[in-house]
């Protein structure tokens, strides 16, 4: 993928504005309402689409002037605004709003002290203007983004070959569990799916699947850790977007004895019903069409969370030739089959539920990897369990005692633990 970053950072106001859509001009030196404690998270209290398919005005009202930066991404063509962290108590469904040349927008944590917006554009648009407006003549604070409809070749010729600056180093998973000196248990790693500006999949009462995985990831933990056998630690334990290259790196870097990625699947509409927890494991070839199509839905996270993928170390490639690292492998199929073992009796499982396809979460070379679909937010009966305390505290402890399981039987028959 050809995807770099058209990157315009504004962090004075425009002095320059001009009224259009009900924006007044006005000079941005002053700041006149009440100004928030500093110290809080602005907050964006509502938002509106203006114009057409040549010019559209993106406005978000603020409760206070914050800095953006904002840049263009193609294939998809999105726009890209970073922002300090802002809370988001926008209208519901207001991301599906489509207007002019925005056909949807997502919102949300990218990294601690960092929140983003991404637009989803028809074409290729060029960013005319980014900027923060005071609030003034009893109007709140306000983002405006004007976008214009431009071609291809023009769109591709903005792009600077500079990378996107903003995300590099602060994308770090939040949580490690505290490595007591000389602390020698396993590491488990678990791996909440998605976060922040990527919701994953959605129930019909909007339940989103990066809530219910980081509910259940929590008590897994809880029950791994209540054992004592095991140090655990999470590559997310809020609201934040982790890129998927992160959450391998971050398996790797610690050692993990085992990485166990927590997902919830949604069938696409008229793609008719499916019912159950299904255990993936990594495999160049998809074991079957619906593995195929949810490895590349999964694997999206990237796109959906804007990320400039250019500014990705080769890490991914390195991981790519070790992919033959045939033990790890051997451990994960050994691992999801365990899992599905104690799964059995405690939860309802998928028709086929052991699977493989090119998740991007489980290229760990080293680190035996699994991917749990829990069941179907699209499906009613799962997506009752999924939203139930008490099925998911039997689900996590029959997902904890399979890594007992497997474990004690590993540390058995090598006579060591990893390594
Ligand atoms: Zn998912």
């Amino acid at each position: 993928m050809t995807t770099r970053a058209f990157v315009i950072a504004i962090t004075l106001a425009c002095t320059m504005l001009y009224d259009w859509a009900g924006i007044a001009a006005e000079t941005g030196v002053t700041t006149r309402g009440v100004a928030a404690p500093t110290d809080l998270p602005a907050a964006a209290t509502d938002m509106r689409i203006g114009g057409d398919e040549k010019q559209t005005r993106f406005v978000v009202d603020l409760n206070r002037k914050i800095d953006l930066t904002a840049f263009t991404l193609a294939d998809p063509y999105r726009v890209v605004v970073d922002l300090p962290q802002v809370t988001f108590n926008l209208p519901a469904k207001a991301g599906e709003q489509t207007r002019g040349l925005v056909k949807a927008f997502r919102y949300g944590l990218i990294m601690q002290g960092g929140s983003r917006i991404v637009l989803d554009t028809k074409g290729p648009v060029r960013l005319d203007k980014a900027f923060v407006l005071d609030a003034a003549e009893g109007q709140p604070a306000r983002l405006v983004l004007d976008l214009v409809a431009t071609d291809r070749a023009s769109f591709m010729r903005n792009i600077t070959l500079e990378k996107h600056p903003a995300h590099k180093a602060s994308l770090r998973p939040s949580e490690v569990a505290p490595k007591v000196d000389g602390d020698i248990r396993p590491l488990i790693v678990v791996d909440p799916g998605h976060g922040g500006i990527d919701n994953g999949a959605k129930g019909s009462g909007g339940e989103l699947e990066k809530d219910v995985v980081l509910a259940f990831a929590q008590t897994l933990r809880d029950k791994l850790e209540s054992g004592g056998k095991f140090r655990i630690a999470m590559t997310r334990s809020d609201d934040t977007f982790i890129p998927l290259a992160e959450r391998v790196r971050f398996a790797r870097t610690h050692g993990a004895a085992l990485f166990i990625s927590v997902h919830a699947d949604a069938l696409p509409r008229n793609e008719g019903q499916a019912e159950g927890a299904t255990v993936y494991t990594l495999s160049e070839n998809a074991s079957d069409a619906e593995a195929a199509r949810l490895a590349e839905a999964e694997n999206k996270a990237d796109a959906i969370a804007g990320v400039d993928l250019t500014t990705e170390p080769d890490d991914v490639a390195n991981i790519l030739v070790d992919l033959a690292q045939r033990e790890t492998k051997t451990l994960s199929m050994q691992f999801a089959r365990t899992v599905i073992g104690e799964l059995k009796s405690t939860a309802r499982l998928h028709k086929h539920p052991l699977k493989s396809a090119g998740f991007k979460v489980l290229l760990a070379p080293d680190v035996p990897s699994v991917l749990v679909e829990l069941g179907y937010m699209s499906t009613k009966d799962d997506l009752k369990q999924l939203t139930s305390a008490t099925w998911r505290a039997r689900t996590a402890q029959a997902l904890a005692q399979s890594v007992d399981t497997f474990l004690t039987s590993r540390i058995a028959g090598t006579g060591g633990g990893r390594n």
